[in-house]
């Protein structure tokens, strides 16, 4: 059975779904790993949130299910359907909870990990100078410097949504790294979010590649 989404969660639904199959296409997902979810602009206090272990290359907007962000519990519609968001549903509430973002994405994309490996004992990682910073909401020159918090992997998922909730709220971010694991990027729209992960990828490559990858 396939839950009708309302029209306005539709739209955004319908671009984060074609979104995270070309995200597939470039290793940001492999073995189905990844998750990906929006803020219901229909359902106040809820997000649409992605459904666990589900091969992104043919994910659709019926792979997204309503989660309550204070609660944690999927929408009673969802009851009996035999569907599951993803393991990683706290971290979405978390960044919901402690920003305004509408979408959040979470890549396992290599480029991210390698990078935190450069920086082995910093938990703030750091970015400027470049241009395409200018690529990321309300910056408008390089002159500046974006930080990235960067946590241990975990598999207490909850515990970890608790200790990122102050941090990124006290800081201006847009993406945490996980060790070893992955980041989560986030921004006003499905559109904004894609556009902050590409500074982010393109930003790792140039780091990494001017290192030559000497970790
Ligand atoms: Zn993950």
């Amino acid at each position: 059975m396939t839950i009708a989404l309302n029209p306005s969660d539709l739209s955004e639904a319908q671009n984060l779904s074609k979104l995270v199959r070309t995200l597939n296409l470039t290793g940001h997902n492999p073995a189905t790993s990844g998750n990906y979810s929006l803020r219901s602009k229909t359902k106040a206090g809820y997000a649409l949130v992605s459904e666990s272990g589900i091969d992104k290359s043919t994910f659709q907007e019926d792979n997204l299910i309503l989660v309550n962000i204070e609660s944690a519990k999927q929408h009673d519609i969802f009851e009996g359907l035999g569907k599951k968001s993803s393991d990683e549903t706290a971290l979405h509430l978390a960044i919901y909870k402690a920003t305004d973002a509408n979408c959040v994405l979470h890549s396992h994309m290599l480029d991210a990990i390698l990078f935190a490996e450069l920086f082995k004992n910093q938990d703030m990682l750091k970015l400027s100078g470049m241009e395409l910073l200018k690529g990321l909401d309300g910056i408008k020159t390089h002159e500046t410097e974006v930080i990235i918090p960067c946590f241990e992997n975990t598999q207490d998922i909850d515990a970890l949504g608790e200790k990122i909730q102050p941090i990124i709220k006290s800081q201006r971010c847009y993406s945490i790294i996980l060790r070893g694991h992955g980041m989560y990027v986030w921004g006003d729209s499905v559109k904004v979010a894609k556009r902050h992960l590409e500074v982010f990828e393109y930003l790792f490559k140039y780091e990494l590649a001017l290192r030559g990858l000497k970790l």
